[in-house]
């Protein structure tokens, strides 16, 4: 096991609006979360008012595959979330996103969710 893996706990608390089970991963339950991703979460939730449904945190790497992820995915890093607010237009969780810092901004417009994450460096794309 990568070090810092753990299994997330029902009801832990990760910050004020998140719990452990809502960023681990949806085949295991394990969790490896970086403290920017959650950070950066956190002012993201500030920004939008609103709850924010997390798609996919931490990815155990069979998640990653079953799911089509890059090998290199920072989701199995703990560094990444696709995330959405429901009644928030894509363009605008995308414009959100920028405000609160993240370095990897994917925009899944038809998806209606945006991959955020905190990689040390600005890359943005169109899923
Ligand atoms: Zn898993």
């Amino acid at each position: 096991m990568v070090e810092g893996i753990k299994i997330a706990g029902v009801g832990q608390h990760l910050s004020a609006h998140f719990v452990e089970t809502e960023l681990s991963c949806q085949c295991c339950g394990r969790l490896l979360i970086h403290p920017y991703l959650i950070n950066k979460l956190e002012a993201f939730r500030q920004l939008a008012g609103k709850p924010v449904l997390v798609n996919s945190g931490y990815r155990c790497p069979a998640h990653n595959r079953a799911v089509g992820g890059e090998t290199n995915s920072y989701h199995l890093k703990g560094m990444a979330a696709d995330i959405q607010v429901p009644g928030v237009a894509v363009a605008e969780l995308s414009r959100l996103a920028e405000q609160a810092g993240f370095g990897g901004i994917g925009v899944y417009q038809s998806q209606g969710f945006v991959h955020v994450d905190v990689r040390d460096y600005s890359a943005r794309w169109r899923g």
